[in-house]
């Protein structure tokens, strides 16, 4: 699965929540004896195994109710009366429950109780023992369509019904009874029956296809093994485009009227697929591939086998009018996906433990191979931001360990967060580096010959890492997997040549130390005592190590080598302030992003002070690499919250200016012919902060009058100016160019131009409009994913930052009607920000019992830490910035 891109409303969707408590709870559980579920009764007993199932739906998504049945053969393994399996929220007809005999035939019926439980649980109480040996169980039923976008759901597009689904991680459950859990992994059949007119889309070919009374029946082929969580189906007035150039039958799917938006994915999959084939040395396992564009849907994208599913703004787009941040988006998102199709589908994690590995393997490997096919992206430069955002959330004391138990739905949600997808992706990037590309990659292939079709667990990994790179793998890997946050080297150059290295944990300012912490950290030390630059490898797995580099002297040192640690590091302020100096010729661009990414945390944590850095970013926002300005534009943004307070607005104007107006210049307003693509990456934000931190009024007048033209012919307008024109425009924007917007939204044409009309509405700064907004996002036709999107825009913009809160508290009980349930741990990020009155009233706020969903403790804790930490660095560097800035206007702009 691959995040949705914006915070809130945010992390992964689908670790849904348990529904509502059911009636019964499972009974008799003390005699259940060796079947006991495992971890409380969170997971199922390894015991008692389905072998395979059978699946017939009667959907007719424009009724909100089907009807369907499933055959589950099992094993037994040792005697019992029970079986537990999973059943959420739905309406059990009939169950058969028989024993099946060496002839395949079952045997007499067994008289069964059934009770449902918590989670989904469905517990079947035998009449007598269940000798051990193989069963087979029938249950009838009948349920509702999710209206959520989660689970079995439809949805109207056009004047058409369609029915989708997203099972991820336990949402199967609630669509029709299986074993819910990924260590079950079994072939499946399936038959839908639809209207006539409905395309039927599953994990398998079309075995066969009949009609009958108005109908038609559609029975899949055979699945090859797989969890239940990586069944789909898809079914509507549903278009297609082939995929030309796979070894099996390809197609983008999109709904009625939008498959001409389908090619571009059709053209580049392809390309993607075969370097993860070339990579894993296999062929992609499965027998077709679908790339299906869903209207509601909360992931960025679904790895269901063979019916990969996303988002339609991510995977339809039109060539002619799509930003590069869109096409970098598409191939990442897919490649992603793809991914999974070895690394989660052909070998699945035992347990949601492991979902960290499932995740953070799929972005390192979505990312190696979109480099390698797309290499103009710069998405080699684009992981060090990755790591950053990671070490960010790492750096905070609401931190954790990124493999965890999970033993509750609430462990499931928080399993799934931005440490599962970059923390990871950057272990694995730092581990390759140290133990060598090829090598590192044999054992990949290794563990998927060594578990294909099967189940595996992170220690497999491991395992076969080691065993091909020769290296122990395993031990370091640990220090950073188990333990909460992450390490800060600090280097000190000793007379002699050699360095001592002393590692502590990374944490905020004024935090009180625990017990110390140690990992075993690779790192590249870059280094140069006059006859050149140069790098070696260490591991520091002590506190402190004195290590020998070979050198009588070092005229500088970079402790990053490469940038692919997971560490923060600090050098005395003479040697820091040298590098930066001599960044342009001795640091390469992954090194000059880190940099400035490292100075940013140094500053938050007390170890750099605000004019030293104030004084220090300019040099990177004038620095070649695009990317390398786009890492600096995160600290520049990053200030303004914590550090600019109003009287300050003016003087930090000027200073944006002097920093902003260089770039502007050397990369342009509009796309130059030739440009590099990283270019169009970043001058979206560089003229919005132009336009607004910057309130230039030139800038201001270009984005108002780029989206005057796009009002009349988004055409005429490359679509790299779309987000900054509208959101340029919206700085003064009143209720005519609103109401525009508002009517453009409605209209759009295609998933692209809807969501920038979407993000125009959220740009608008005029409280009363905003207001409005707000109250339209509820209101309007908008969509389930999307109601969050406004606020998220507005938030950009702190002063208003009371009216989304506002909103959220007054809306509760609306909203949470509108998204799934575990969307609902999210909404403590209104408080976020830089205000501890607002936090006060949101503890109080989230503190009813009507109002502490579960998960929501924990991300009040989070969003307490950010904004108590964001009023800590006001009180301590607020007066060097205002000194700084208001000394001479642009002082310190070099
Ligand atoms: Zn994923």
């Amino acid at each position: 699965m691959t995040r949705p891109a914006a915070p809130i409303l945010l992390l992964l969707a689908t670790l849904l929540l348990a529904g509502p408590a059911a009636a019964a709870t499972p009974k008799a559980a003390a005699s259940a004896g060796a079947s006991a579920p495992r971890a409380g009764g969170f997971r199922l007993p390894s015991d008692i195994r389905p072998t395979s199932e059978d699946v017939r739906l009667d959907l007719d998504p424009s009724k909100p109710d089907y009807a369907g049945s499933v055959s589950i053969r099992l094993t037994i393994a040792n005697a019992t009366k029970l079986v537990r399996l999973h059943a959420e929220d739905m309406t059990l007809a009939a169950i058969e429950f028989s024993s099946v005999g060496a002839d395949g035939a079952p045997g007499p019926l067994i008289a069964v109780t059934a009770a449902p439980g918590e989670h989904g649980l469905l517990t079947l109480t035998a009449a007598r023992r269940l000798k051990p040996g193989t069963y087979r169980l029938v249950i009838r039923f009948t349920n509702d369509f999710n209206a959520q976008a989660t689970s079995l759901y439809r949805l109207k597009s056009g004047d058409d019904w369609y029915a989708f689904t997203q099972f991820e991680a336990d949402d199967a459950r609630e669509a029709f009874p299986c074993f819910d859990e990924p260590e079950f992994k079994i072939p499946w059949n399936v038959i839908v029956v639809a209207p006539v007119d409905h395309l039927v889309i599953g994990n398998t070919p079309i075995e066969s296809e009949s009609v009958e009374g108005g109908k038609k029946t559609v029975v899949f082929k055979t699945t090859k093994p797989l969890p239940s969580y990586l069944i789909a189906l898809s079914s509507g007035s549903l278009e297609t485009v082939p995929i030309e150039g796979l070894g099996v039958p390809g197609r983008v799917v999109t709904v009625k009227g939008q498959s001409q938006l389908a090619l571009e994915a059709a053209r580049i999959t392809p390309m993607l697929v075969s370097a993860l084939e070339s990579y894993f040395g296999r062929p992609y396992p499965y027998e077709k591939l679908d790339l299906v564009a869903v209207p509601e849907f909360w992931p960025g994208a679904m790895e269901n086998a063979g019916q990969i599913t996303f988002a339609d703004r991510v995977l339809l787009l039109d060539p002619a009018h799509a930003s590069t941040q869109q096409r970098l988006s598409q191939a990442s998102i897919t490649a992603h996906e793809l991914a999974h199709m070895w690394f989660g589908d052909l070998v699945t994690m035992r347990w949601w433990d492991d979902l960290w590995l499932n995740e953070s393997f799929a972005s390192w490997m979505g990312e190696k191979v979109t480099h390698q096919v797309f290499p103009e992206y710069g998405i080699e430069l684009g992981l060090v931001t990755d790591t950053d955002e990671a070490m960010r959330t790492d750096g905070k004391l609401t931190t954790r360990a990124i493999r965890q138990p999970v033993n509750s739905m609430a462990n499931l949600l928080q399993s799934a967060d931005v440490l599962a997808y970059n923390k990871g992706e950057t272990l694995l990037g730092m581990f390759e580096q140290w133990a060598g590309e090829e090598l590192f990659r044999n054992g990949v292939r290794d563990y998927l010959a060594a578990h294909a079709w099967g189940n595996a667990t992170a220690s497999d990994l491991f395992a076969a890492l080691s065993h091909s790179t020769g290296k122990d793998l395993g031990t370091p890997m640990s220090s950073f997997l188990d333990q909460a946050g992450l390490p800060l080297v600090s280097v000190e150059a000793l007379p002699d040549g050699r360095v001592r290295l002393t590692q502590e944990r990374f944490l905020p300012a004024g935090a009180v130390r625990q017990a110390p912490q140690v990992w075993q950290i690779p790192m590249t030390l870059k280094f140069d005592d006059g006859s050149g630059p140069r790098e070696q490898n260490v591991l520091l797995t002590q506190t402190s190590q004195v290590f020998d580099l070979g050198v009588k002297k070092l005229d500088w040192i970079a402790p990053n080598g490469g940038a692919w640690g997971y560490y923060r590091w600090k050098l005395s302020s003479r040697a820091m302030a040298l590098l930066a100096d001599d960044a342009a010729k001795t640091l390469n661009a992954r090194e000059r992003m880190e940099y400035a990414y490292d100075a940013r945390a140094l500053l938050e944590v007390g170890a750099l002070r605000a004019d030293g850095y104030l004084q220090m970013l300019p040099r990177f926002l004038r620095d070649p690499e695009p990317l390398v300005v786009a890492a600096a534009m995160d600290g520049l943004e990053g200030i303004r919250d914590p550090l600019i307070t109003p009287d300050l607005e003016e003087p930090f104007a000027r200073y944006v200016r002097a920093a902003i107006t260089p770039p502007v210049e050397r990369f342009g307003r509009t796309a130059r012919p030739g440009e590099a693509e990283t270019v169009s990456l970043i001058r979206p934000r560089l003229l919005q902060s132009l336009a607004d931190e910057g309130q230039d009024p030139g800038t201001r007048a270009f984005g108002d009058s780029v989206a005057a033209v796009m009002l009349k012919d988004p055409s005429a307008v490359d679509a790299g100016l779309y987000m900054p024109a509208v959101r340029i425009a919206g700085l003064s924007g009143n209720a005519e160019l609103r109401d525009q917007f508002r009517t453009r939204f409605e209209s759009a044409a295609s998933p692209a131009m809807r969501r920038v009309w979407l993000e125009a509405l959220g740009a608008l700064r005029d409280p009363k409009l905003v207001q409005e907004n707000l109250d339209y996002a509820l209101s309007g036709p908008l969509k389930p994913q999307e109601i969050g999107s406004v606020a998220r825009g507005v938030n950009s913009y702190p002063p208003n930052r009371d009216l989304t809160w506002n909103w959220m508290r007054k809306n509760y009980d609306t909203i949470m009607k509108r998204v799934p349930p575990m969307y609902a741990a999210f909404l403590p990020y209104y408080a976020g920000g830089c205000s501890q009155p607002r936090l006060a009233e949101a503890e109080t706020f989230f503190a009813e019992p009507a109002h502490a969903a579960p998960g929501t403790a924990k991300e009040l804790a989070k969003v307490a830490e950010g904004v108590n930490d964001c009023v800590e660095l006001r009180a301590r560097e607020g007066a060097r910035v205002k000194a700084f800035l208001s000394g001479s206007g642009t002082a310190g702009v070099p």
